[in-house]
């Protein structure tokens, strides 16, 4: 008899309890118009292989990709090659110009500088800033702020972050702006210009108020890896978005760069693939909790190349997957992007790395390339 009466109540109380959880997240997800703030995340050499181990790895349905509402693929050749370098491939992004193999925000035939879509952002009055697990001198990084013939030019490459006001950048390099050749010393510059220069992985003494720029070196060249205990990504990933946030009313460009999952792959270390793609997962994450509760955040994730000729195959007979190696350099694979937030929908389908700053530049509402 009492169960009669209870379990008709209980199972309201559940329905109830479960339809108020799912009206709560969707609420939460209630978007702008259009973006305020655009947080780009790049798996350097990070394709469908990768992604596709990365699901299994964390299990499936735990993993942040399966998240996404909006999936598409880019085309990841550069200008002369069906394969491209990490240079190229990130140039398309910045600049939305397809470039030779090598080349630092510069386009052929004369290696003319372009205008990088970070660059003209914070000329607008955009906050911006960049957290990678390289050096700040390494492509990635380089092609959204550098303007060099060759990704070698390091010590150039350092010289041309004076050139931009940027907010923060998080990553490695210090060496390359205080233990130079040339004996500049570019912190110093930058202290005179107001930034905070820390060295290490804390945010101890980082001011996270908004109250100055700054820059905070995880190490004097690369940082480790993620195999070897190297946490910071996700963590600094978060704490960005916040600082950013308090940075400008216009809204704030982050570049985020998961750059090791390439080096993991050149080396074919199926251990340092794992531990990298964990740590862009928990990264990625970051950035979506944040664009879930911002709700004027688009959130954009892709690679710039697949990388090692990756696929997965069968394991323990075909109980299991041991991802296997091609080689031991980029390929020319379609490469997917992951969109989330207002003007997502504009992410999907086939198109070319370059589209991804044409897609940036019209969901902020600007159909007119600037750098034209
Ligand atoms: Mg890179
Ligand atoms: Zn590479």
């Amino acid at each position: 008899m009492l169960l009669r009466i209870l379990l008709p109540a209980l199972l309201i109380f559940f329905a109830c309890h479960s339809a108020h959880k799912q009206a709560t997240q969707n609420a939460a997800v209630v978007f702008a118009e259009r973006p305020k703030n655009i947080i780009l995340l790049i798996g350097d050499g990070m394709a469908v292989p990768q992604i596709s181990a990365g699901i299994y790895w964390k299990g499936p349905g735990k993993s942040v990709w399966e998240q996404f509402p909006i999936v598409g693929f880019h085309k990841s050749h550069s200008a002369d090659e069906k394969v491209t370098d990490s240079a190229a491939g990130a140039t398309a992004f910045s600049c939305g110009q397809k470039t030779v193999n090598g080349a630092i925000g510069v386009l052929p035939p004369d290696n003319r500088p372009c205008r990088t879509i970070l660059e003209e952002l914070d000329a607008q009055g955009w906050a911006t800033g960049m957290v990678v697990t390289c050096s700040a001198t390494h492509a990635t990084p380089a092609c959204f702020i550098a303007h060099q013939d060759i990704r070698a030019f390091t010590e150039a490459i350092a010289e041309d972050y004076l050139n931009t006001p940027f907010d923060c950048f998080v990553g490695g390099g210090s060496g390359y702006f205080d233990d130079r050749p040339d004996k500049k010393n570019l912190l110093d510059t930058l202290k005179n210009r107001g930034y905070v220069i820390r060295k290490g992985d804390s945010f101890n003494r980082i001011p996270l108020d908004g109250s100055a720029p700054f820059m905070l070196f995880t190490a004097e060249r690369e940082p480790g890896t993620a195999s070897a205990g190297r946490r910071y990504l996700p963590g600094a990933t978060q704490k960005i978005c916040e600082y950013l946030k308090k940075r400008s009313n216009k809204g704030f460009f982050l570049m985020v760069e998961g750059s090791q999952i390439d080096w993991a792959l050149h080396a074919n270390d199926r251990n340092w693939l794992k531990a990298e793609m964990l740590d862009f997962d928990a990264t990625v994450t970051a950035a979506l909790n944040f664009a879930r509760t911002d709700g004027n955040t688009l959130v954009i994730v892709t690679g710039d190349h697949e990388c090692g000729g990756a696929s997965l195959n069968a394991g323990d007979g075909k109980k299991n997957f041991r991802p296997g190696f091609a080689a031991r350099m980029h390929s020319a694979s379609m490469v997917p992007v992951f969109a989330f937030g207002p003007k997502s929908e504009s992410f999907s389908g086939i198109y070319d790395n370059t589209a991804i700053y044409a897609k940036m530049w019209a969901a902020l509402g600007n159909t007119v390339n600037p750098s034209k």
